[in-house]
């Protein structure tokens, strides 16, 4: 029984980070608005272009201030400070947004 909770944690995870906004790094099944299909969370995009031009700092920035709001551990906010980079939206070649 205990394996079986442990396998279920683990999925969720798992398809958290495999759905993360390509933006802000939000898995998407937290997003209520969410557009099958599209990379970014409805926070980041509306479909058409993104709510609000922004660099990775403002973004990182944004993030921080988000996990500390909800008290997350240190770890976490290192994790994501390091994970925003690897998205799509910030990473250096902008043929792949
Ligand atoms: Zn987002």
């Amino acid at each position: 029984m205990r394996f079986k909770v442990l396998m279920a944690a683990i999925r969720k995870q798992w398809i958290a980070e495999r759905t993360r906004c390509q933006s802000c790094g939000m898995p998407v099944i937290y997003d209520k608005k969410y557009r099958p299909g599209s990379p970014y969370c409805s926070y980041c995009h509306d479909g058409e272009s993104f709510v609000k031009e922004m660099g990775l700092a403002e973004m990182r920035e944004r993030v921080r201030g988000l996990l500390e709001a909800r008290k997350a551990p240190p770890l976490i906010r290192f994790y994501m400070h390091w994970r925003l980079a690897t998205l799509r939206r910030w990473r250096k070649s902008p043929g792949l947004r």
